[in-house]
């Protein structure tokens, strides 16, 4: 296959770089996999029977960069960690298979709820923030509710310096529409 139609617009590309230009359509080569985050292609100039290339769809300078990359997208590791030091997973609470298994689905729910809480509530946290420290500044937290004239009122602690990120997470958790 000859050229790609790949929609380029958001992809890091320079045009003196071959591989941008190959990956852009602008050199032809002979594709194995397009997808929108790396293509596979056959060497031009193969030193082996099978020689093929996998390159990012956006510009790299070095393989450090392709390292960094790909660990600012591996969040899975992170999450992971999480899931047993922030929501508890790490214990379990018996030999009994049945018991770890409520367990699993307990704190399973625990770290969705806390990381919907997050993505839904506080987007412009663009890096996952652990359960522990999500805990601590949003929710355990001191307050009291009071009930007057038919409205519950919440107060809480002043000069809290999560005030503003805690008004403003709850002004868009409020926003979302009703579950159907
Ligand atoms: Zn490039």
């Amino acid at each position: 296959m000859l050229g790609r139609g790949l929609p380029h617009g958001a992809m890091v590309t320079q045009p003196e770089c071959l591989f941008c230009r190959i990956v852009a359509g602008d050199e032809p080569a002979e594709y194995l996999v397009e997808r929108d985050d790396i293509v596979v292609f056959k060497d031009k100039f193969p030193r082996a029977p099978v020689h093929y290339l996998v390159v990012p769809t956006s510009h790299l300078d070095s393989a450090h960069d392709l390292d960094a990359d790909h660990r600012a997208h591996a969040v899975v590791e992170l999450a992971i960690r999480d899931l047993k030091h922030g929501t508890g997973l790490n214990h379990c609470p018996s030999g009994s298979f049945n018991a770890n298994a409520a367990w699993l689905l307990a704190t399973t729910l625990a770290h969705n709820l806390t990381r919907w809480t997050q993505v839904l509530g506080a987007p412009q946290a663009t890096s996952l923030i652990n359960a522990k420290t999500f805990r601590r500044r949003l929710l355990t937290i001191p307050g009291r509710l009071t009930r007057s004239a038919r409205r519950w009122t919440l107060h809480l602690p002043s000069r809290w310096p999560w005030q503003h990120v805690f008004e403003d997470t709850l002004g868009r958790l409020r926003a979302l529409p009703a579950p159907m």
